[in-house]
């Protein structure tokens, strides 16, 4: 996807700290981190948002939720975490590639909105 900031990530044109990579998703350190961990995990291939998760494409998906129990150990996140997709404006998402945040490091506030 043209003009895509984590389709460039991916790609490698743009630099990241990554954190986990395999065939089919990467895990990159945020640039602007909102806790002491603050990573996310991207499918690889362009998936916009949660509405576009289909049958088709879900099993990325899936693949992501079974590695970030191993992500957040290996980040040493033993007293929890948080993972949070942000999907549309109301959502305050403001990268159109698929992505969700895993947060910890600290006793998270339990505000959502
Ligand atoms: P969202 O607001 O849910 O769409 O999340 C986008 C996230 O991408 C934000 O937390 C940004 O700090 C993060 N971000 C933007 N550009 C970069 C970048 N070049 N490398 C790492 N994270 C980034
Ligand atoms: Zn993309």
């Amino acid at each position: 996807m043209e003009n895509c900031l984590f389709c460039k990530i991916v790609a490698g044109e743009i630099p990241s700290t990554k954190v986990y990579e395999d065939d089919r998703i990467l895990a990159f350190r945020d640039i602007n981190p909102q806790a002491p961990t603050h990573i996310l995990v991207v499918p690889k291939t362009h998936i916009a948002d949660c509405n576009a998760i289909t049958a088709d494409n879900a099993c990325v998906v899936a693949h992501i939720f079974t590695q970030i129990p191993k992500i957040a150990a290996a980040e040493n996140l033993t007293g929890g975490y948080r993972v949070v997709s942000n999907c549309g404006a109301d959502a305050g998402q403001t990268v159109q590639h698929l992505h969700f945040h895993i947060l910890g490091g600290k006793a998270l506030a339990l505000e959502m909105a």
